[in-house]
């Protein structure tokens, strides 16, 4: 049976990915939006959730794509009209209100699923399966890409317990996925703008029984060739997962990877969960960042600007 999904914040992401691969979907139809800006989709629009449900009473389940902070309110309206629910990264603004989501869907029997899309790039399984019986030495992340470029103007993301950690969780989610361990912070420094109460770069260290050394960069304000790299050294090789998790080399050879888009995958897992009342969210990504936060050591680097 189709599922019939509204989707609530129609911004870049939501129109880049959400929308088009709901489109090519078998099991979900697009039943409404709630935005304040989307008319031109040629589906009932309202202002909110339940002034939605109203015009579409066989409304289902519902995408949340607006920025993580701001949510709590809208879950839980989500939820109270009986809705299934799936979350766009990071899931929240705090990891206590993240926890309070899951144990509102839990007691209502309604599935949650708060997303990783980068958890479902190409290479991520099959460099999974790679490490298993391997030992794995270090473990080096590079993620640095220019917020000038892929947020243009998006000022929610200079909100306390973003900035670069925006991009960067995508990073820590993959590599919660690959280590077959719990991932610590170790160490977090956090280069702030002097203007901006974020970080525009942060280096961290991090602990695991699965990895003898763990380390990223994270960098907001890359210019010329833009870095999502993970490198991993065992004692049987190097693996290197390049281009956000959509590919991946060993020994320098590229691996042939099965092709699916990221958010094909979500919605698949998700229709899983649909009817279900199952309940898929996973913090541990989310735990890195906060302990981050928690741990930082803060440098202050030059005033930001959208337009340098
Ligand atoms: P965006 O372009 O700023 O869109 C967010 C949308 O949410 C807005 O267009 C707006 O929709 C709605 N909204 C509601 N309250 C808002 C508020 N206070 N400030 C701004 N927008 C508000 O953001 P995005 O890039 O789509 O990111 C949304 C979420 O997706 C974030 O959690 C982000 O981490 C995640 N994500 C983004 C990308 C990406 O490439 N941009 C990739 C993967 C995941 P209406 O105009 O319809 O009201």
């Amino acid at each position: 049976m189709t599922i019939a999904i509204a989707i609530v914040g129609v911004g870049k992401i939501a129109r880049d990915q959400h929308l088009p691969t709901i489109a090519a979907s078998d099991r979900f139809a697009l039943a409404g939006v709630v935005s304040r800006h989307a008319g031109d989709l040629g589906v009932p629009a309202a202002d909110t959730l339940s002034a939605l449900k109203q015009q579409v009473p066989e409304l289902a389940a519902v995408s949340i794509c607006t920025p993580p902070i701001g949510r709590s309110a809208l879950i839980a309206e989500a939820l109270g009209l009986g809705l299934d629910v799936m979350v766009e990264k990071p899931p929240a603004a705090t990891i206590s209100e993240a926890e309070r989501f899951a144990a509102m869907a839990r007691d209502a029997g309604q599935a949650l699923y708060l997303t990783w899309h980068s958890r479902q790039a190409n290479g991520v399984e099959p460099l999974r399966r790679w490490l298993d019986g391997r030992s794995i030495r270090r473990v080096a992340i590079e993620w640095m890409e220019d917020v000038r470029v892929w947020h243009p103007g998006q000022e929610w993301i200079w909100e306390p317990g973003i900035g670069v950690f925006d991009p960067g969780i995508n990073a820590l989610s993959i590599l919660t996925r690959l280590l077959p361990a719990p991932v610590t912070m170790t160490t977090a420094t956090l280069r702030c703008p002097a203007n901006r109460p974020s970080p525009i770069e942060a280096s961290l260290v991090m602990n695991s029984d699965a990895a003898d050394a763990i380390t990223a960069e994270f960098s907001f304000d890359q210019r010329g060739p833009q870095t999502w790299t993970i490198t991993v050294e065992t004692d049987g090789g190097t693996a290197v997962l390049r281009d956000g998790g959509g590919k991946l080399a060993i020994e320098g050879a590229d691996v042939p990877l099965e092709e699916a888009t990221e958010y094909g995958r979500l919605y698949a897992r998700f229709a899983e969960l649909v009817g279900s009342g199952k309940v898929d969210a996973d913090l541990s990504p989310f735990h890195l960042v906060a302990d981050a936060f928690l741990l930082s050591r803060r440098e202050t680097l030059q005033p930001f600007s959208w337009t340098d």
